[in-house]
């Protein structure tokens, strides 16, 4: 260890992960914090990193307001019915309202947003969403956190929050290593906000062997946003609710500007609308959920799910009559090529031209996060002017845990961000957080040397485990001391996968698979103490992996605590079919106790703060 170099750097602000929201909060810290000195630490490279890495063909989230197409009022209607009630909606609003001046930003610094001709507003892909040429999405934002932070660290993972040592429940910064050059680095700070996107890969994927990195989300995205919070005690919302999505089959594509742009729709393997066919079954799992209008996501699935199981597999995407028409044909090949372009070449290598063969579609694995059609992550106090009591804690987006910040992927309860809001959110976080340490909050804060030493041993172990327990082994992967990260990627995807309700039980779990399953993390976890790591690039793997095990351990907590099936299509409890509002209808909120390591779970009420007269109107 001796042989690590440790750097030490002492800012103000800490923005954890550059992507949408980390760009965001750098930005946003710079504009109110004008003296303070702010560092944005990213484990990819800023300019290419996050969800949005390889572009997006529309901002998923835009208001309108200047044109009255829609108010933020209408935005919160329209994620509450899509979440089957279970928002923030003191969260959901107070994005809407900002979220038109973030994509006014983006037009300014360059972004092409495509234009309707006629009335010379932006394009609408739907009632939502708006049409870009996003290839460069990512790069533009990044210049924008650049040109603000006092410097941007690329390449290191951060693995840990580090706690003030004076003062109880109070952050004091991050650690974590640069995987190119192995150097430990300590990041002291007074505010630490954490952006650091959402978890895929830890249910089992459809895509394994020659497929395996092939996700829809982004594979990089390993839960730290998640980890980070919960080793330190704080309190997370609503882990239970991931997310499953129905996309092109293979390449993941996503289907949104299909539906709405192109108008394509679905089918089963008779040339059937099976969606009608289940509508009496659902409706009596979930009541009149199933009549509200546009149906929920997780509704939608749930009809996809029953249709392929009850043998009318497979589903397809109809694009024979769209890719008839010259322009819908390019839009249908761009949409890709700007965000997917792995789809257009899984279907070239398949031999599929959607002008000519219909393009199945499939289900995927569930994928946790809090900024798409879903709202798992940490549990955050609102805007003062907005939040009930019991929503509210002093400072905007701040964590359970003082002076930690969170945004984006990281944030629960507030659905339905995307890019646009995620960045938004990442402002107003950022705000606050300036306001923290103008409130004087964060004097005297004090990080002891032993705290960083200590993590320091912990955080390079895995590269002693391999370097170690290599010698005992004269060849190939396997080893009696030490399991390699992959290995221990797949034992916890196939926990996940088998107890918690993943594809291969078709998303179904119930009160004993769980309690199997969280014995099963558990010595996963114990095992992990274990893991091996040959470079740094597979201490990176082998990190990304503990915070992969943390959260799953949180969702499956989550899960077994919610005892009703309140999104069929995302899971289902077996032994409670059904939507149960009279017992469910409240968010859940976990904390795990930092030093027993042992989790607490409780129903916080769900307050509707916006009416509910237009409810049937919201699309
Ligand atoms: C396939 C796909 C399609 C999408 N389509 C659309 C769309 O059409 N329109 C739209 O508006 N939105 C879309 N989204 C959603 C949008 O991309 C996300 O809402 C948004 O990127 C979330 O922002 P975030 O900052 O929370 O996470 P991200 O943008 O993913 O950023 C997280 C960042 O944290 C970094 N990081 C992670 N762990 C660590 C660590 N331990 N230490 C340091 N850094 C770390 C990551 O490298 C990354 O840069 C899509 C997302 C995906 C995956």
């Amino acid at each position: 260890m001796a042989k690590v170099k440790t750097h030490i750097e002492e800012s103000d602000i800490l923005v954890v992960g550059g992507g949408m929201a980390g760009t965001g909060a750098t930005f946003e810290a710079r504009h109110w914090g004008r003296d303070l000195k702010i560092v944005c630490v990213e484990k990819a490279n800023i300019d290419r990193s996050g969800a949005v890495a390889q572009g997006l063909y529309a901002i998923n989230c835009y208001m309108g307001m200047q044109w009255d197409e829609n108010q933020p009022e209408d935005h919160v209607r329209y994620a509450r019915n899509d979440l089957m009630g279970m928002v923030r909606e003191d969260l959901g609003y107070d994005m809407a309202r900002h979220v038109d001046s973030t994509v006014h930003m983006f037009d300014e610094w360059g972004l092409p947003i495509m234009r309707n001709e006629k009335t010379g507003r932006y394009l609408r892909e739907g009632k939502w969403q708006i049409m870009i040429h996003g290839e460069s999405f990512k790069p533009i934002v990044a210049e924008a956190a650049k040109k603000s932070a006092d410097k941007i660290y690329n390449r290191i993972m951060i693995t840990h929050l580090l706690m003030d040592n004076e003062k109880e429940n109070r952050i004091g910064g991050a650690v974590g290593f640069n995987m190119r050059t192995g150097d430990y680095h300590v990041f002291k700070a007074k505010t630490v906000i954490v952006a650091a996107g959402g978890a895929s890969h830890i249910f089992k994927p459809r895509a394994v062997g020659e497929g395996m990195g092939r996700t829809w989300y982004a594979p990089w995205s390993n839960g730290s946003a998640y980890a980070l919070p919960i080793t330190v005690g704080a309190k997370m919302t609503q882990m239970e609710n991931r997310i499953v999505l129905c996309r092109f089959k293979d390449g993941y594509g996503p289907v949104g500007a299909y539906f709405l742009h192109l108008k394509t729709y679905t089918q089963n393997a008779n040339g059937e609308n099976y969606e009608k066919k289940w509508y009496d079954h659902t409706k009596k799992m979930v009541g009149e959920y199933i009549d509200h209008h546009p149906t929920p996501t997780c509704l939608r699935n749930h009809a996809f799910i029953q249709e392929v199981m009850a043998g009318g597999g497979p589903i397809q995407m109809v694009t024979k009559e769209a890719f008839q028409d010259p322009h819908l044909e390019t839009v249908g090949w761009e949409n890709f090529l700007g965000m997917t372009v792995g789809q257009a070449v899984v279907w070239a290598s398949q031999n599929i031209d959607p002008k000519y063969t219909n393009p199945e579609l499939t289900t995927s694995e569930p994928y946790v996060m809090g900024s798409h059609a879903t709202c798992s992550g940490a549990w955050v106090s609102g805007p003062e002017d907005l939040s009930p009591p019991e929503y509210f804690w002093g400072y905007n987006r701040m964590l359970t845990v003082d002076g930690l910040f969170g945004a984006g992927d990281t944030v629960g309860g507030s659905a339905h961000k995307f890019s646009s809001g995620s960045f938004t959110e990442g402002r107003l976080a950022a705000k606050a957080a300036v306001k923290y340490i103008e409130d004087k909050k964060a004097e005297g804060l004090k990080v002891n040397a032993k705290q960083y030493e200590d993590l320091k041993e912990v955080i390079y172990k895995p590269l002693e485990n391999y370097t170690v327990g290599r010698n005992e082994i004269t060849g190939g992967t396997v080893s009696p001391s030490y399991i390699l990260p992959i290995q221990g990627l797949q034992r916890l995807q196939k926990i996940m996968d088998e107890y918690v309700g993943g594809i291969s039980s078709n998303y179904m779990t119930n009160d004993n698979l769980l309690k199997r399953g969280l014995e099963l993390l558990d010595w996963l976890q114990e095992d992990l103490e274990n893991v091996g790591a040959e470079d740094y690039h597979q201490l990176m793997r082998a990190w990304e992996l503990k915070h992969r095990a943390l959260t799953s351990q949180c969702v499956t907590e989550h899960t077994l605590f919610r005892e009703e099936t309140r999104w069929p299509g995302y899971y289902y409890r077996g032994d409670h079919l059904k939507l149960d509002d009279e017992n469910w209808h409240c968010l859940t909120v976990s904390r795990r106790d930092p030093k027993t390591g042992k989790f607490t779970m409780e129903k916080v009420p769900v307050y509707h703060i916006v009416d509910e007269k237009k409810d049937k109107k919201a699309s």
